[in-house]
This record gives structure tokens, sequence and C-alpha cells, in this order.
């Protein structure tokens, strides 16, 4: 079902306060900031080989990263899995008897198709499933 790791996201309090340490001191390549509306956000990406780093700054209380932010301060918030077609990955879990944030994909950055596992579902871990470029 999937294919590799797409990104980490990491949640901050402030982006530009973030940036310099993966930007300038890791050294990764910095693809630029997005709003994602929907989950109340800015996002940052970073390019690592195949991979990225999302980092993901709350743009209200009301964001869940807020939430997640408040609880246990900065951290890596989620792993982000990329499959081919995310409706047919998320059939497959449900028939699975996986538990699901998302039953249907919804819109996330740069264009994808993003939906969560439930944490309960994976061991505490915030699983995203995504699929590229959907139009
Ligand atoms: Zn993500």
């Amino acid at each position: 079902m999937t294919g590799k790791i797409d990104h980490i996201g990491i949640a901050v309090t402030n982006l530009e306060a973030a940036l310099p340490l993966y930007r300038d001191v890791l050294g990764m390549q910095f693809q630029g900031v997005e709003e994602v509306e929907d989950q109340k956000l800015r996002v940052a990406f970073l390019k690592v080989g195949e991979s990225k780093i999302e980092l993901l700054e709350p743009t209200s209380p009301e964001s869940p990263v807020s939430r997640f932010l408040e609880k246990g301060g900065e951290g890596i918030h989620h792993i982000a899995y990329r499959v081919e077609n995310l409706a047919e990955a998320l059939d497959e879990l449900k028939e699975k008897g996986i538990r699901l944030i998302d039953q249907t994909p919804r819109k996330g950055a740069h264009g994808t198709s993003i939906a969560f596992l439930h944490p309960r579902a994976t061991g505490g871990v915030l699983t995203e499933l995504c699929q590229a470029n959907v139009a």
C-alpha cells in the first residue's frame, strides 16, 4: 500500500524561528511556505532526498496542532506515507478494521490529497497517507 515516507511533520510554535535550523544549519532545500486553511496551519516544506520535513505552525488556537503544542510542546507530530490511490487505501484500511480520523481524502498542501489514521490504531503514532498531484 505505502510507497515511501513522503514527509515527517514537526509541530513548531513559529515557522520563522524554526526554519534556520533546517534550512541553514542542516542544509535542507527550502521549498516555501503555504497556508492550509482547512487545518488552520502554515506549513513549510524542506526537501531531504526523496522525502521532506514539514514544519507545522498553527494559525489559530483551534488548530489540532495548537492542542498538540499545548500538551507536549514542539516535536514530531506525524509521519506521512505516500500512496498511489488514497481512496482505495482508505477502503482497504476500513476493511481491515483500522480506525481513521478522515473517512475520505481531504486537501493537503501542494495539491496533495491526504487522510489521517487514528493514533489509537497506530500505537500512538499519528499517521498520514498522502497522494501526490491530485487535480
Ligand atoms: Zn503532513
